[in-house]
C-alpha cells in the first residue's frame, strides 16, 4: 500500500509518502511557518529531486493542499492521481486512557481526541486539524491515528499512579502516560529481529535521546514503565527540559523569583536541561564541542545527562528482574559515541560491556562478543511504524467488508 503519513504540529506539517510492501519512502518533506509570514514547503523525492515552494499558507488545510499539489506535480511529483494514495496515517500525540493501539479514525475517535485536548493542549489540536483537513480534501479516504502514548498504556498501576490522592487520578486523569511510544516500540522490535530472538521473551531497555528524551522498560513486548509521565517534562534531562526534580522546588522558585504559573512552565520546559545547566546550547553537538574547550558547565550538563540515563538503566533492570538488551536511538542515541560510552561505563556488573571500536564505528550491535546484555544503536523510524499500522488496519477493514459482503 502507499500511505501518506502526516505529523501536524502547531505551525508545521511533516509528511512522508511510504510504500509499505517495499518499506521505502517515495517522497517526504515539511511545511513550515503555517499561518506566519515566510511559509514554505520543502519536498524531496526518492531520487533526491528537491524543491522549495514559498506561499501564503494560512492553515493546515492549505498546507495539506500544498503537499498534495507537489505530490501530483508533473516535474516533482510521485503520483498521477489522489487515488494513488491508499490511506493516510496520522501521528497523534495523546490517546489518553482510551487507545492502547492504533485505530481507524471515526467521528467517535475525533471526539475522544477533543476530550483529550486538556492533556496535550499544544499537540492534539493541530493533530485534529490535520485529520479534519484530510476529511475535506480526500473524502472517503481511510485515516488511521497512531498515538505516542498507546505503547505505554498497559503499564501496571504501580508504574502509572503518582503518590498523590487517588481521587485526583479519577477526577483529572492525572497519571503517567509516557510518550515516544512509537519509537520505543519500533526499536525494541528491531532489537529482537537483529538479535534473532523472540520479542516476547526479551527484557529490553530503550533510550530515545533526541531533543526530547525518554526511556522505557520493555518486558516481553510490553512497556511496563517509562520515564516521561503526565507530560513530556518528567524523567531524563533533555535539551531544554529539566526532567525529574523535587516538586517543592517549583513552588520555592515561583516564590523567590516571583514567577507566574506560565513563567514557571516556560522555565522548566524551555530554559532548563542542557541549555539551562551549560548556558551554552541545547544541542548535544555544541555541548560536546564546548567540553573540548574545557567549558565547565557544559561538562556538568553532559555528566548529568548521562548519569540520569545510567540510573534508569539500573532501575529498569530491577523493575524487570533482568536485562537482555539495551538500545540507543534518537539524534543523540544514534550519533553520539561519547554519550553511549559514558552511560555504559561501570555497568559491567549488570552484564553491560560496550565495545569501544564498535561504538565508534557504524555497527548495530556495539557490545563486546559475549556481553550478557546486547547493546544496540538503532535508527528510529516512527513514520514507517505509522505507515505499517495504517496499512494493516486498512487491509483488515477491507477484509471484513469483503467477508460481510460475501455472507
Ligand atoms: P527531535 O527530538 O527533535 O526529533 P533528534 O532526534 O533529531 O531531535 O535529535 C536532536 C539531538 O541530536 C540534538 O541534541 C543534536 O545535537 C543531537 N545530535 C545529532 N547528531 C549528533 C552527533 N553527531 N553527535 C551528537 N549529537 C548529535
Amino acid at each position: 500500500m502507499r500511505i501518506l503519513v502526516l505529523n501536524c504540529g502547531s505551525s508545521s506539517i511533516k509528511y512522508q509518502f511510504i510504500n509499505t510492501e517495499e518499506k521505502v519512502t517515495l517522497a517526504k518533506g515539511v511545511v513550515d511557518r503555517i499561518g506566519m509570514s515566510g511559509a514554505v514547503l520543502s519536498h524531496t523525492r526518492y531520487d533526491g529531486d528537491t524543491i522549495k515552494i514559498a506561499g501564503e499558507i494560512l492553515d493546515h488545510q492549505m498546507g495539506i493542499e500544498y503537499v498534495l499539489g507537489v505530490m501530483l506535480s508533473k516535474n516533482h511529483g510521485v503520483i498521477d492521481d489522489k487515488d494513488d494514495i491508499d490511506a493516510v496515517g496520522h501521528r497523534v500525540v495523546h490517546g489518553g486512557e482510551t487507545f492502547s493501539g492504533s485505530v481507524l479514525i471515526t467521528n467517535e475517535v475525533i471526539s475522544v481526541l477533543q476530550d483529550n485536548i486538556e492533556l496535550a493542549p499544544l499537540h492534539n489540536p493541530p493533530n485534529i486539524k490535520g485529520i479534519q483537513a484530510v476529511t475535506r480534501l480526500l473524502p472517503g479516504k481511510p485515516q488511521v491515528g497512531v498515538f505516542d502514548t498507546s505503547f505505554h498504556l498497559k503499564m501496571p498501576p504501580k508504574a502509572f499512579l503518582y503518590g498523590i490522592p487517588y481521587e485526583l487520578y479519577k477526577k483529572h486523569k492525572i497519571r503517567r502516560y509516557g510518550f515516544h511510544g512509537t519509537s520505543h516500540r519500533f526499536v525494541s522490535q528491531r532489537a529482537a529481529e537483529i538479535l534473532g530472538k523472540k520479542y516476547d521473551e526479551l527484557k529490553i531497555v530503550t533510550a530515545h535521546l533526541g531533543n526530547g528524551c525518554s526511556m522505557a522498560a520493555v518486558d516481553k513486548g510490553h512497556s511496563i514503565d517509562t520515564t516521561m509521565g503526565f507530560t513530556p517534562l518528567e524523567g531524563l534531562l533533555m535539551g531544554t527540559r529539566s526532567g525529574d526534580l523535587d516538586p517543592s522546588l517549583i513552588l520555592y522558585i515561583m516564590g523567590k523569583e516571583g514567577l507566574s504559573l506560565n513563567e514557571a512552565g516556560t522555565l522548566l520546559n524551555k530554559h532548563s536541561g542542557l541549555i539551562g545547566i551549560s548556558g551554552e546550547s541545547s544541542d548535544m553537538r555544541e555541548i560536546l564541542a564546548a567540553i573540548k574547550e574545557d567549558h565547565k558547565r557544559s561538562k556538568y550538563a553532559f555528566e548529568i545527562f548521562c548519569y540520569r540515563i545510567k540510573k534508569y538503566v539500573g532501575a529498569y533492570a530491577a523493575a524487570m528482574g533482568g536485562l537482555d538488551a539495551f538500545v540507543f536511538t534518537g539524534g543523540i542515541g544514534e550519533n553520539s559515541s561519547e554519550v553511549r560510552e559514558e552511560v555504559c561505563r561501570n555497568l559491567e556488573f549488570l552484564g553491560i560491556q560496550i565495545d569501544d571500536s564498535k561504538n565508534k564505528n557504524s555497527e548495530e550491535v556495539i557490545s563486546v562478543q559475549g556481553s550478557k546484555v546486547a547493546i544496540l544503536k538503532i535508527p528510529t523510524n516512527e513514520e514507517l511504524v505509522i505507515a505499517l499500522d495504517t496499512s494493516e488496519i486498512v487491509i483488515s477493514l477491507k477484509e471484513s467488508v469483503n467477508l460481510t459482503a460475501s455472507l
